[in-house]
């Protein structure tokens, strides 16, 4: 496999006569030699998500991501690859950098066409498998009984973004047939990484790092000349939501602060998140995103302690703290998921208690 093709190829779109009738792709852009970003649309408030190609000399070809797998997305990805003179099929290796639905959507079509192994972080293949995978149903129906006794009622197909953002995007997912349509890779096709690891791709050695709060197993990747592959364990101008959900561990918040810890003084020199643009300066975002978790659980803190005496439900503290700026269902999920870790969070540390009323939980401060 050659090296990349020079930058002059990504300006060689659709012929002029196709342009009316092809929708508008966000072209890659190369943000160093042999590294490429694809934007892919996304129909969520979220807008786009990342995914990376990466050559890593003598020919090795890595993808990291693979969107939520709409059809808009693999347009835009197979479209992108196309004009940098990339087949699908020359692809080495794909790195998932955790399972949530917007990074695993086309791992199956690009692994199936290149045969390439799929790298994750061990156990987070499990996560691929029971919550996103086709016995999906228990693992969904779980979050949205945790979510209706702490006062939101989802309907069930809600639950998984993936149909409810077919359905804002008006495909043909929709119909809610999340097994035929929504594939993940096979089992024997992903070879899982353990934190510490060192993985060879190409000429370039990576270091794997668990890095869980996020998600339980999220995977980052430390490259040896400083290329941090980061997921969404860190992200520019928006904030990673750390939800809690019934499959999670005990304390996604205090394990994402330790994470953020563990990687802040890495000796990185360009930071590629999940969505948005990459970061230079790690140190400073992550002292961002400390301080905004702990302002957080203070607000939520504030919230049940001005309940006083008759307590409140985590549905109502996540209405307080975002408000109106939950527009869609998958707006309110993310609400609640993150507000029940705040507030898992607090009960851990004494700062508040919760009471089983009838169907509900109900939260009381312990101290002021
Ligand atoms: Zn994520
Ligand atoms: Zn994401």
């Amino acid at each position: 496999m050659p090296e990349l093709p020079p930058d002059s190829v990504q300006n060689q779109g659709a012929p002029a006569s196709h342009a009316h009738r092809e929708p508008h792709y966000e072209p890659p852009v190369e943000i160093e030699q042999g590294l490429w970003a694809f934007s892919l649309p996304l129909p969520f408030a979220l807008r786009q998500v990342n995914v990376y190609l990466i050559n890593d000399g003598a020919g090795h070809l890595t993808l990291v991501d693979a969107g939520l797998g709409l059809p808009r997305e693999e347009a835009t990805l197979r479209e992108g690859m196309a004009r940098i003179g990339v087949a699908p099929e020359a692809l080495d290796a794909i790195v998932l950098t955790h399972a949530h639905p917007d990074h695993i959507g086309l791992a199956r079509a690009f692994q199936e066409a290149s045969g390439a192994p799929v790298y994750m972080l061990e156990r987070e293949d499990e996560r691929l498998f029971n919550v996103w995978g086709e016995n999906s149903g228990a693992a969904l129906k779980a979050v949205t009984r945790s979510f209706a006794e702490n006062g939101m009622v989802l309907e069930e197909a809600q639950s998984d973004p993936r149909v409810s953002g077919a359905a804002r995007e008006g495909s043909a997912n929709a119909e809610g047939q999340r097994r035929a349509v929504f594939p993940i890779p096979p089992r024997e096709s992903i070879t899982t990484l353990t934190d510490g690891e060192t993985l060879k791709l190409g000429r370039w050695r990576y270091q794997a790092i668990w890095t869980p709060g996020h998600s339980d197993y999220h995977l980052c990747l430390l490259r040896e000349d400083g290329l941090f592959i980061a997921g969404d364990h860190i992200l520019p101008s928006i904030t990673p939501n750390i939800g809690l959900y019934p499959y999670s561990r005990l304390d996604p918040l205090l394990d994402y602060d330790e994470s953020l810890l563990k990687v802040r003084d890495l000796s990185t020199r360009l930071t590629l998140p999940g969505h948005r643009a990459p970061i230079v300066d790690l140190v400073a975002r992550v002292n961002e995103l400390r301080a905004h978790q702990r302002n957080r659980s203070a607000a939520v803190h504030t919230l049940v302690a001005a309940a006083s005496e008759e307590g409140t439900i985590a549905g109502d503290v996540a209405a307080a703290l975002f408000g109106a700026r939950l527009r869609t269902v998958d707006d309110r999920r993310f609400a609640m998921a993150e507000t029940l870790a705040h507030l898992e969070h607090l009960r851990l540390r004494g700062y508040v208690r919760r009471e089983r009323r009838e169907n509900l939980y109900v939260y009381f401060a312990t101290r002021r």
